[in-house]
């Protein structure tokens, strides 16, 4: 039987639209907006100036603390402007807006062969990755030298490399993963050598035996033979952390803790591939994959997009039908809904889906039916979360372990009263945040 964890829900997985076609490479936009704000943590400190020249790859946000991220202008051009813009998340952040000059030069010898990678330390391989501003690209967003910089007492054994995908629709890592197996392999590699793992894991779902088929062959041709691929059973969210290190090794991190308690560090596979990339051909972030998709579009397909890109001119390109209501940065599950299409592309955006049919919002009453209880990977009580939070009680909401929850949806998927819990959830962890601000500021 295949590998998986308890809980979880099989919705339907819409990746038909997609799944068979190639990355085409997106035309550079007339306006890249670089967000200062790409990754969890401290956004970065704009550096530039209006009127500046910039090359691709040139810093232009410098990461002000280690819980943050560089940020590289994505192409050659002039800096015209640096100023808030409305975010992904909602609210106006700052941003340097660059004019491309058509060249797309790259600054010095960025985007060029390094050499002699086995020369490399450890040390300077993370460097490397912080200085590239690589963050988790599965949609996390944490910046990746974080997560390869463990504090001392915790003994790291296993590395998990993420190529699960379980998001309904996305299908970038997929097509990643079958054009560019070794490179993943490489970057695997360079992992490990900062990490000094022995083992290596890689975790791809059960509908993707192309990728499976490929990572497998890319593994073999290894002189060490420590890399194991997995196919797993089809189930959201099998590439959520804990449910893939649960899969995988048949492990558990404790509630409250992180993988890294139990030795284990997991990285998405096109994190690793850029963290391949920034290393051998030293390249900052300067690009993504991403899948444009949904009922909503006329041409869905996997791109490779600049970062900055503005999504109204990924729409135009994928043809929005007209009457489309709904456009999310992500998947269905745990993506993002936007207000306006002038949000650009970030370090974090897997996906761009548009759908023509919307499910109403009203909703009703708990009846108690434990539907949430049975299907909740992480084993929570949702049904008690939503009732709490929907009286204010984030008290007891607390109580009810609502940090733990990692708004994966499948509660509000599964509920037939429709109860909005993420929601809930995300208001009441907003207000506890606040409140521990507050604590800490006295
Ligand atoms: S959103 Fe939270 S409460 Fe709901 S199923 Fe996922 S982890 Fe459980
Ligand atoms: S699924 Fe909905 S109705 Fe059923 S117990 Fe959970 S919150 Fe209540």
């Amino acid at each position: 039987m295949a590998k998986t964890f308890s809980g979880g829900i099989h919705p339907p997985e819409c990746k038909k639209q997609t799944e068979d076609k190639p990355f085409i490479h997106f035309p550079i936009s007339e306006r890249l907006v670089c967000l200062m704000s790409q990754h969890i943590g401290i956004p970065a400190k704009p550096i530039v100036k209006k009127d500046d020249k910039v090359k691709r790859g040139q810093l232009i946000g410098e990461a002000p603390g280690i819980v943050s991220c560089a940020i590289h202008a994505p192409t050659s051009g002039t800096v015209v402007a640096v100023e808030p813009v409305v975010h992904p998340l909602g609210r106006k952040m700052d941003a340097v807006i660059i004019q491309p000059d058509g060249e797309d030069a790259w600054l010095e010898d960025l985007g060029k062969s390094r050499g002699k990678i086995k020369k490399l330390t450890a040390q300077e391989i993370l460097k490397i990755i912080q200085e590239a501003g690589i963050a988790g690209m599965g949609g996390a967003t944490f910046p990746s030298h974080v997560k390869l910089s463990p504090p001392k007492d915790k003994v790291i054994d296993t590395l998990v490399i993420n190529g699960v995908e379980c998001e309904p629709y996305l299908t970038c890592d997929h097509r990643l993963m079958l054009d560019f197996a070794e490179e993943i392999i490489k970057g695997t590699r360079l992992i490990q050598a900062i990490l000094g793992v022995k083992e290596i894991h890689i975790g791809i779902e059960g509908n993707k035996p192309d990728a499976f088929a490929k990572l497998q062959e890319a593994a073999s041709k290894e002189e060490t033979k420590d890399i194991h691929v997995h196919l797993l059973k089809v189930k959201y969210p099998q590439g959520a952390e804990k449910q893939l290190i649960k899969a995988v090794l048949n492990r558990d991190v404790p509630a409250g803790g992180l993988p890294m308690d139990i030795g284990v560090v997991v990285h998405n596979v096109m994190t690793t591939y850029y963290i391949y990339r920034a290393v051998y051909f030293q390249e900052p972030m300067t690009e993504r994959y991403l899948t444009i998709t949904g009922d909503g579009v006329e041409n869905p397909q996997n791109l490779c997009v600049r970062i900055g890109t503005p999504i109204s001119k990924i729409l135009e390109y994928a043809r929005l039908k007209p009457g489309s209501k709904k456009i999310i940065l992500g998947g269905p599950m745990m993506g993002i809904a936007q207000y306006s299409t002038d949000v650009p592309v970030t370090k974090g955006t897997s996906g761009i889906l548009v759908l023509q049919d919307v499910a109403d919002m009203e909703f009703e009453n708990c009846i108690r039916c434990g539907a949430c209880v049975d299907h909740c990977p992480m084993k929570l009580v949702p049904s008690e979360l939503s009732i709490t939070l929907q009286r204010g009680r984030v008290d007891l909401a607390e109580q009810y372990h609502l940090m733990d929850c990692m708004e994966c949806g499948v509660c509000s998927y599964v509920c037939p009263a429709k109860r909005p819990i993420v929601h809930f959830v995300k208001l009441g962890k907003a207000q506890i945040m606040k409140q521990r601000k507050a604590k800490g500021a006295k």
